[in-house]
């Protein structure tokens, strides 16, 4: 498998999770989370039997999380990012955000307090 095979051929379903997941990040830049420019992309790899991962300033958001909620999706995309942005390996259990998996996703609030552990946010007014 290379890395081409990471970029999914886009359907309605595809492109509009995309889209959703680009809206949350850029969510997290209008709050003030200081982030890089991110690529994204949507895989139907489920090799990782996981629904994302993150690495070098790139996140891949499984197919199968079509349809999930916005909570589910941001937390997703929120985890994934702090893989990309800040290099983060592995995961701490005892962390809402950076545990390995999304059991009940956390609202808006909870996933922002949890994100800005790991992301700086842009204080100034
Ligand atoms: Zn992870």
């Amino acid at each position: 498998m290379n890395d081409n095979d990471y970029n999914k051929q886009m359907n309605k379903d595809t492109y509009s999770l995309r889209k959703r997941a680009m809206g949350f990040i850029y969510d997290m830049k209008e709050y003030g989370f200081i982030l890089p420019r991110i690529r994204v992309r949507i895989t139907n790899d489920d090799r990782h039997n996981v629904a994302g991962w993150g690495s070098d300033k790139s996140i891949w958001i499984a197919e199968k999380a079509v349809g999930m909620s916005d909570d589910f999706l941001r937390q997703l995309v929120a985890h994934e990012l702090v893989h990309a942005v800040i290099d983060y390996k592995g995961h701490d259990e005892r962390c809402g955000l950076m545990k390995s998996a999304i059991e009940t996703p956390m609202n808006k609030k909870d996933c922002f307090k949890h994100l800005s552990k790991y992301i700086k946010l842009n204080l100034v007014d």
